[in-house]
């Protein structure tokens, strides 16, 4: 239970929605979400639209990245199995280790998060593509992100939040936007990349992750990837298939500090073969003719150098709370970040209560 607290989030991505919706839930609280892009955009400055997305943690043991992504699980497989319109659905996931690729959290025999998602099961090399040392399988989660943003927006504006499109350029500028006409108190910037250029913060760590990806009506039933290519170091496999006809993603790649917009068609071909070559079943065997294309797109995944920043901090005076940097774990470390904003939030609010 919280004293009266009026709440500016700058930023309607997943971030900033997931933070406006378990706020909103405190009674007292009143929200103003103001934003440049909204549920319904694509703008390369908007990341969450783009993404797949869906659950496969990378956070090594001991990071705050890691814990958010634990703390993720819960919710997420509470909205898969208890709310359908939310846009999340199950989906058995196979990833596969290469020999000649180094190791990460995400392909370990052994990962943190294996007691987490149902199913873990390591598969032997004997039934593996050519070349994987291994594989593991687990039921993880995909979310229909252009279903699941404006779920989001939906359930905060049940709880009374109050939308503002609006282009901020100094932090500071938020607080007087507050629908009450009374200034907030607390500011959250869940800004993502712009967070490198919004006045008061310009954190010069925050650099784009470039992802591309080709969105197609063909259902392999099954999400996955492969640990590397042979094609680019940067370059990355995996497939999955949104819930409720929202096609499958293809993708892709994690091209550093690249800012292009514009999808490349020979990077697109390639994505489009490799992910045939992984799943034939994808065209039942016919090659990358018969896939039917929706739409090719390209998000800027919100990198930080430290990973996410989720903290407090007062500037000119007023309380932020950071939520932002999340690079390409948005999604499955949502509810685990926000939870440590809803701390950071009480933990202010009980101090000023304090004074
Ligand atoms: P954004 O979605 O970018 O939102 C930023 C918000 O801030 C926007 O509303 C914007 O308009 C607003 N804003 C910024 N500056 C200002 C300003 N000055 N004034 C007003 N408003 C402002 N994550 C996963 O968990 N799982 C996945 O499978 C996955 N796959 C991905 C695949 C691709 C191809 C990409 C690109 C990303 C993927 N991600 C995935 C990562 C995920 O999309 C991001 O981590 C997440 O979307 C970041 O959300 P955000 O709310 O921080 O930022």
């Amino acid at each position: 239970m919280m004293a009266e607290t009026n709440i500016t989030v700058i930023g309607a991505g997943v971030l900033g929605l997931t933070s406006a919706l378990v706020l909103s839930k405190h009674a007292n609280v009143k929200i103003t979400v103001v934003a440049k892009h909204m549920p319904g955009d694509y703008d390369i400055e908007y990341a969450s639209p783009w993404a797949g997305a869906n659950y496969l943690p990378v956070g090594e043991p001991g990071t705050a990245l890691c814990r958010f992504e634990r703390d993720t699980w819960a919710d997420l497989d509470r909205l898969a199995k208890n709310v359908p319109e939310a846009g999340i659905h199950h989906q058995p996931t196979v990833l596969y280790k290469r020999s000649k690729d180094a190791s990460s959290v995400m392909s370990q025999k052994d990962p943190w998060f294996k007691n987490t998602v149902p199913d873990f099961r390591v598969i032997p090399s004997s039934e593996c593509p050519a070349g994987c040392e291994y594989g593991t399988t687990f039921t993880s989660v995909c979310i229909n992100t252009a279903i699941y943003l404006p779920w989001l927006l939906g359930q905060c504006v049940k709880n009374g939040v109050v939308f503002k499109r609006s282009i901020l350029s100094h932090i500071s500028d938020a607080a007087a936007l507050h629908h009450s006409g009374t200034p907030a108190s607390i500011t959250i910037n869940c800004t993502g990349l712009s967070a490198g250029k919004l006045g008061g913060v310009m954190d010069p760590t925050v650099f784009p992750g470039r992802g591309q990806i080709v969105l197609v009506r063909n259902e392999p039933g099954v999400m996955g990837g492969l640990s590397g290519t042979d094609d680019a170091a940067d370059e990355i496999t995996y497939i999955m298939q949104r819930a409720v006809g929202g096609g499958t993603i293809l993708g892709g790649c994690l091209q550093k500090d690249v800012w292009e917009s514009q999808p490349d068609p020979n990077l697109a071909v390639r994505i489009m073969k490799r992910c045939v070559g992984l799943y034939p079943k994808l065209t039942d065997g016919k090659g990358i003719e018969a896939l039917s294309v929706i739409r090719h797109g390209v998000g800027l995944r919100p990198m930080r150098t430290d990973g996410p920043r989720v903290e407090k901090e007062k500037i000119e005076g007023s309380w932020v709370v950071h939520c932002y940097g999340h690079a390409g774990q948005g999604y499955q470390s949502s509810y685990g970040s926000v939870a440590e904003v809803e701390r950071l939030v009480e933990s202010i609010v009980s101090e000023k209560a304090r004074l």
